[in-house]
């Protein structure tokens, strides 16, 4: 199969598997939408997802958030990984949209990844998101799965993962399908234990370790 058909079954695959694939992280606006990304760093969508339950009834505005001080931030957010730096970043963040960015989630990438906490991945997920703006971000998921799939090679960084991802599939399909291949990431192809018996794209796929 050459990379045009391999790349045409995945699509396939992917969009009969998870056509309703969805951003899971949950928030219902913009500013929460940032924060719940940064706090996913490093930690798993459920873990932010029952944090960001409680936090947003707490924190529902820019000013709530530095109206508090950095150690009860942090505290409100121990359950999860690296808490302190991101609750520094959070109230950097917050300084900086409500300083230069009149308190509103800008939406350019350049833009974005001038406010603390926030990387490519990060501004990639509210480009899309958000914004509805074509981006293909790259989270652990997406990284190993382009991999096992023959998409990027093993040693491939996270952004030659995004370049090649951007070249082998159109503009418009790229904000979809990033949350199609983290949800075969997250309920098929596991890091631990993936599905192979039942897998669709089994003949194509090169991890050495398949549970079969
Ligand atoms: Fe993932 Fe296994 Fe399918 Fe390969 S065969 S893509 S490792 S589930």
């Amino acid at each position: 199969m050459n990379k045009a058909e391999r790349v045409m079954l995945i699509r396939q695959v992917l969009n009969e598997m998870y056509a309703d694939a969805y951003c899971e992280l949950y928030h219902t606006n913009n500013l929460e939408l940032v924060i719940a990304v940064l706090l996913s760093a490093q930690t798993t969508d459920a873990a932010v997802n029952k944090l960001t339950a409680k936090l947003f009834l707490k924190y529902k505005t820019l000013e709530d958030y530095l109206s508090v001080s950095l150690s009860e931030l942090e505290s409100d957010l121990k359950t999860i990984g690296l808490y302190k730096n991101k609750a520094k970043s959070i109230q950097g963040l917050c300084t900086l949209l409500k300083d230069r960015y009149q308190g509103i989630v800008p939406s350019t990438r350049k833009d974005l990844e001038s406010l603390p906490g926030v990387g490519r991945k990060t501004a990639n997920v509210v480009l899309s998101v958000a914004f509805n703006i074509p981006a293909f971000a790259v989270d652990t998921h997406v990284e190993r799965v382009s991999k096992r799939l023959a998409l990027a090679k093993p040693q491939d960084s996270v952004l030659q993962v995004e370049k090649k991802l951007m070249r082998s599939f159109k503009r418009d399909e790229w904000n979809h399908l990033h949350h199609q291949f983290i949800f075969f990431g997250r309920y098929h192809c596991k890091a631990i234990r993936p599905e192979c018996p039942s897998c669709p794209v089994i003949n194509i796929c090169k991890e050495k370790n398949k549970t079969i």
